[in-house]
């Protein structure tokens, strides 16, 4: 048995998996991916000391870092199943039961806490064209793909940084970039609408909805809800190869749910001040909780994956680490 099982790969995840091995648990970091969205950043600049660096790269990093503790034991596996764990009970006070967790392939393993660092999937559009077209023209990240758009013309939708940071990119490589967004005003920093507008290759589509993904079996173009020239009626129709959907992301928190965690009215894990859920023993950190202003950034990861392992260390202190035994016992 684990002290703690640490679900999710990412940025929250591996810096709670150094911690739990600093404070001397036996700890399990498993996930179906290695290196969650942190893969997804072409350019971290934002990443303290660090002035540039590639995300693939940072996560790299962080995985070393972890793994490079004797406490930390690593496995990529998808996980189905958490619950808690009938046949353990605690000898000391605490309201721990320690929990199960079940793999894709009906293994299984025991922790005495968890900690959901499973961090968010991206959202869809949901336009016609968007599911038929998934994987030939539309895909849901620009700074992974764009490369493979090298002179061709690409549509990037949306307006934060996923969009913009994924245009600049893209505007690297590609002919043309469309950057359609829904409203004139950008959420995205600064920094990266500066990036878009020094290039001369990017479009603005401002204030114009994507209101069908085209083509015959693989994108050849989109149809906005309003013609990007207002004088020219057929301008609602723009030809690309590539349809980059960066609309935001929603929180994976189904493994959450089936231990009966508590979300908020936007659907995060609801989590006290050191990371833990309502459910005693299980913590979530990252893009999936409602901490950090729901500002999801590797330093934000970071920072609620720590405190998540201080909070696992603390209760495991309070309930007593010992204090697991079976019920029989
Ligand atoms: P986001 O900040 O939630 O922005 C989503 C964008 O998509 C918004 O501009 C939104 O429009 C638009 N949108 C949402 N639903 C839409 C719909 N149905 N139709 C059309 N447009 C729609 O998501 P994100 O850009 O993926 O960023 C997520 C988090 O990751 C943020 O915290 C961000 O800071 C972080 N991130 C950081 C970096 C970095 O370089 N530091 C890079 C990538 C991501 P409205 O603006 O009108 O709402």
């Amino acid at each position: 048995m684990f002290d703690v099982i640490i679900i999710g790969l990412g940025c929250a995840g591996y810096t709670a998996a150094i911690y739990t091995a600093r404070y001397k648990l036996t700890t399990l970091i498993v996930g179906a991916e290695d290196g969650g969205m942190g893969l997804t950043a072409a350019e971290v600049g934002n990443w303290p000391g660090i002035i540039d660096i590639k995300g693939p790269d940072l996560m790299e990093n962080f995985k070393k870092h972890a793994m490079s503790f004797e406490e930390v034991t690593h496995k990529i596996a998808k996980v189905t199943e958490v619950e808690g764990n009938p046949s353990m009970s605690l000898r000391a006070g605490g309201k721990g039961k320690g929990f199960i967790i079940t793999f894709e392939n009906g293994e299984t393993a025991e922790g005495k806490t968890v900690i959901l660092a499973t961090g968010s999937s991206k959202r869809k559009l949901g336009v016609p064209g968007e599911k038929e077209f998934s994987g030939k023209g539309v895909t849901y990240c620009a700074t992974c793909d764009a490369f493979f758009y090298k002179g061709k013309d690409v549509a990037v939708i949306g307006g934060g940084d996923s969009a913009v940071e994924g245009a600049a990119i893209a505007a690297q490589v590609a002919k043309k970039v469309y950057l359609v967004h829904r409203r004139k005003e950008f959420r995205a920093e600064p920094y990266w609408v500066d990036r878009v507008n020094a290039r001369d290759n990017v479009v603005f589509v401002l204030e114009r909805n994507l209101q069908e993904i085209l083509g015959e079996g693989k994108v050849t173009g989109i149809k906005l809800d309003q013609p990007l020239d207002p004088t020219n009626p057929g301008s609602d129709m723009i030809k690309v190869d590539g349809v980059f959907i960066e609309i935001g992301s929603i929180p994976s928190v189904e493994l959450a749910q089936q231990l009966g965690c508590e979300l908020d009215s936007r659907g995060f894990l609801k989590v006290t001040p050191d990371q833990h859920t309502n459910i005693p023993g299980v913590f979530a950190a990252g893009d999936n909780t409602n901490e950090s202003n729901y500002f999801a950034q590797f330093t934000t990861a970071a920072g609620e994956g720590a405190v998540a392992a201080n909070g696992v260390f603390n209760y495991l202190s309070t309930v007593g680490a010992e204090g697991y035994m079976s019920a029989g016992s």
